[in-house]
């Protein structure tokens, strides 16, 4: 990667905006000042509000609308649509609620609905319940934009970028342009990248949906999920969707939420730069195969990466020989937890074959970078592959 700030899609760099991603991140909803009040006001912890009279104002009940969702849910559009006005974003309880909104709340029996078959690994469950609602199906997978030859006469296109954990990478102007031509709407799960790392609403989808579980957040203490999209008509319809499901977040959760994103950009790009450091220590290694990140210059995914994202994002994927391989490896590490998620400021490693909703080899590791020192995370993962190599 570059040094931040510099480059941008094409060059593979930080970008370069009229404010920097720091700036942005430290900034981004934070109310105007008033005097004696915090910079940014604690949680509110309301199931109602005050209400005489006429049913009028922003806040009256709390599966509604409240206060800390208001500012969390400007920052985070300021992120995904920097200096877009109309960019109007969506919290939800968990990332989940945050797709299944999108997908539930715009497909009707009879539409269909087109999504990635190496995605998250929820979504085949997604799929078997919007199918039991009467709503078609059709998957494909996300290299190569395979989704282009499905979408005839499709409702909604969902894409996920890097994909979840085969890290391939679709051209999201490619398919968004196709879609939109066939009447289709566009959602991309902007999970991996987070909003410093892509920007789907300027690459032409309706919709961002993410976990906030995740990177965006980084301190894997919470669960919280959003949507953003620039038509109003779009995001009244998930508001709906919110209030009538009641899949909201706690405002605790919101606030340290809020207060996470004044880090992300110092969190992120650490992150992108261990996960580099990772893959390419890895790259080295006799012991390890199918290795994946879209910043190698050399990986499949890294030409469409460089034109659409502005960082490559904290998770490496490989392999190693076996099972027990790579049992002995993820015990070996100090400095790694063994856990699933991502995006985490502590790195984690998983053997994903044990969740066993993913087409992955049994010794396939999904590697997520912290903010550690690079040497010393380095130093960790060599030493736990020297280890788990001389016990075959
Ligand atoms: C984790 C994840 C989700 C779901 O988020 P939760 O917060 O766990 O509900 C959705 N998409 C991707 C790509 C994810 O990694």
């Amino acid at each position: 990667m570059g040094e931040p700030g510099i480059g941008g899609p094409g060059t593979g760099g930080h970008r370069r905006a009229p404010l920097g991603d720091g700036t942005r991140a430290v900034r981004a909803g934070l109310p105007e000042p008033v005097k004696n009040e915090p910079p940014l006001p604690g949680p509110v912890f309301a199931a109602h509000f005050h209400l005489p009279g006429e049913v009028e104002g922003p806040y009256t009940y709390g599966r509604d609308t409240n206060p800390t969702w208001t500012l969390l849910e400007r920052a985070v559009a300021e992120l995904e649509a920097p200096g877009d006005e109309s960019a109007e974003t969506v919290v939800f309880a968990s990332g989940m609620a945050a797709v299944s909104a999108v997908l539930f709340s715009q497909a009707r029996a009879g539409d269909t609905v087109v999504l990635p078959d190496d995605g998250y690994q929820v979504l085949p469950m997604v799929r078997a319940q919007l199918e039991a609602y009467g709503v078609r199906v059709r998957t494909a997978p996300t290299a190569g934009e395979a989704q282009l030859g499905v979408l005839d006469g499709a409702r909604l296109l969902w894409i996920e970028t890097p994909s979840n954990p085969g890290l391939d990478v679709c051209d999201v102007r490619r398919l968004a342009e196709a879609a939109h031509a066939g009447g289709a709407l566009v959602a991309v799960d902007n999970t991996l990248a987070t909003p410093l790392g892509q920007r789907p609403l300027e690459l032409g989808a309706d919709f961002s949906v993410a976990s906030g579980t995740k990177g965006l957040t980084g301190h894997g203490d919470l669960l919280l999920g959003h949507v953003t999209c620039r038509d109003p008509r779009l995001a009244a319809g998930i508001r709906h969707w919110r209030k009538i499901v009641g899949a909201v977040p706690g405002p605790m959760e919101a606030w340290l939420a809020h207060r996470s994103l004044a880090t992300l950009q110092l969190r992120t790009h650490r992150q992108w730069d261990n996960a580099l450091a990772v893959a390419e220590a890895l790259s080295h290694r006799p012991d390890v195969r199918g290795l994946r990140y879209p910043g190698l210059p050399d990986d499949p995914s890294h030409q469409r990466a460089a034109r659409q994202m502005w960082g490559y994002g904290s998770v490496v994927s490989f392999t190693l020989a076996d099972r027990a391989h790579a049992e002995r490896f993820l015990s070996a590490l100090d400095l790694v937890e063994d856990a699933t998620s991502f995006g985490g400021v502590r790195s984690t490693a998983e053997r994903r074959g044990r969740w066993g909703g993913d087409a992955v080899p049994e010794g396939f590791i999904r590697f997520s970078a912290g903010i550690e020192d690079t040497e010393d995370l380095i130093a960790d993962v060599l030493r736990a592959l020297d280890l788990a190599g001389s016990q075959d």
